[in-house]
């Protein structure tokens, strides 16, 4: 007689999407671990042209443009998906946080973040002190200033944030008890970010070393990539998960502000911003944050 017991297959356990920045109402969750971000022209170009990239292996796989409910969306892969319960961290990688000179506050007013209300209070009272504000719609030459005024406040915005310091700042964590921090816009200090990522990873060693590993060859690649060298990456993350079984990834996200450069004009994304040069400071972001984890490993 054989004896025999059933096999049982357990059902993988699909945690539900969560989100830790941005607004919410961007996103939907689709079906076989798919997510749906609002369509977005120049984010769907980035996309694309990443899966014919050498990053490819680093940014969420593209599956083009999908409609529902008469919206357009981007449909790419939910990278949580392989997770169970994960900690998630993301981070804006960069030394700023806005695209050239900037036109108007238009994009940061209304937003009803507290950021936002920063912004349509501070330069909008400094334009109704010039008597230049009032009911009446801006002429250019006060467009013109508002630019300036806009560009100089966001400036000075990303001094009080780490992005100014070291081309990077986290932007939210999430740890997979639910809780949620996204209050680190003045973490600014080397020491301050080391003790947030410590935290991140709970101490653990073993987590920490292949995250570090996982960012020196994310380097190895951008230095290589055809993509990032043409492209100006401005308000883009980098998506860090880990779940209780040590598994860890971390990946390039958020691209609708990342711009192609006019041909044959190239980036290094290390040199200092200048008005003009469009450098992002993503690369020198990336070697900070690679020798603050090295540090806290030798430590
Ligand atoms: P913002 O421009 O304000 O940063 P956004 O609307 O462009 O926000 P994203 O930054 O792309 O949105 O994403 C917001 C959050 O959604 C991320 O912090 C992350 O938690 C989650 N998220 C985005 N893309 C993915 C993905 N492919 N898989 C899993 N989670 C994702
Ligand atoms: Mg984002
Ligand atoms: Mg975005």
């Amino acid at each position: 007689m054989v004896n025999w017991s059933p096999v049982v297959v357990p059902l993988r356990k699909r945690a539900p999407w969560v989100q830790v920045v941005g607004h919410a109402g961007n996103f939907q969750v689709g079906s076989d671990g798919k997510l749906l971000k609002k369509y977005c022209a120049s984010e769907q170009q980035c996309l694309q042209q990443l899966m014919d990239d050498v990053l490819r292996p680093f940014v969420p796989a593209y599956y083009g443009v999908t409609r529902r409910d008469e919206q357009d969306y981007n449909l790419m892969d939910d990278l949580l998906s392989f997770f169970d319960s994960p900690c998630i961290m993301d981070c804006k990688m960069g030394s700023r946080d806005f695209i050239g000179q900037a036109d108007t506050f238009g994009d940061l007013l209304g937003g009803g973040t507290q950021e936002s209300a920063e912004a349509s209070s501070a330069p909008e009272r400094h334009v109704r002190e010039d008597g230049s504000g009032g009911s009446r719609a801006p002429t250019l030459e006060e467009k013109d200033q508002q630019a300036v005024l806009k560009t100089r406040y966001m400036q000075w915005r990303e001094t009080l944030s780490s992005t100014a310091t070291l081309g990077f700042r986290i932007e939210g964590i999430k740890k997979s008890d639910g809780t949620c921090n996204t209050n680190f816009k003045r973490t600014k200090y080397k020491e301050e970010v080391a003790q947030v990522l410590n935290d991140f990873v709970d101490s653990n060693v073993m987590l920490m070393r292949s995250y570090q590993q996982r960012l020196k060859e994310l380097r190895l690649i951008l230095e290589k990539s055809d993509f990032f060298k043409t492209h100006e990456v401005v308000g883009s993350s980098l998506l860090f998960v880990h779940d209780r079984s040590g598994r860890s990834g971390v990946w390039m996200i958020d691209f609708g502000k990342t711009m192609p450069m006019p041909p044959p004009l190239t980036l290094d994304h290390r040199s200092p911003w200048m008005e003009g040069n469009r450098e992002d400071g993503y690369l020198w972001g990336l070697d900070n944050f690679i020798s603050i984890l090295t540090d806290l490993l030798s430590e």
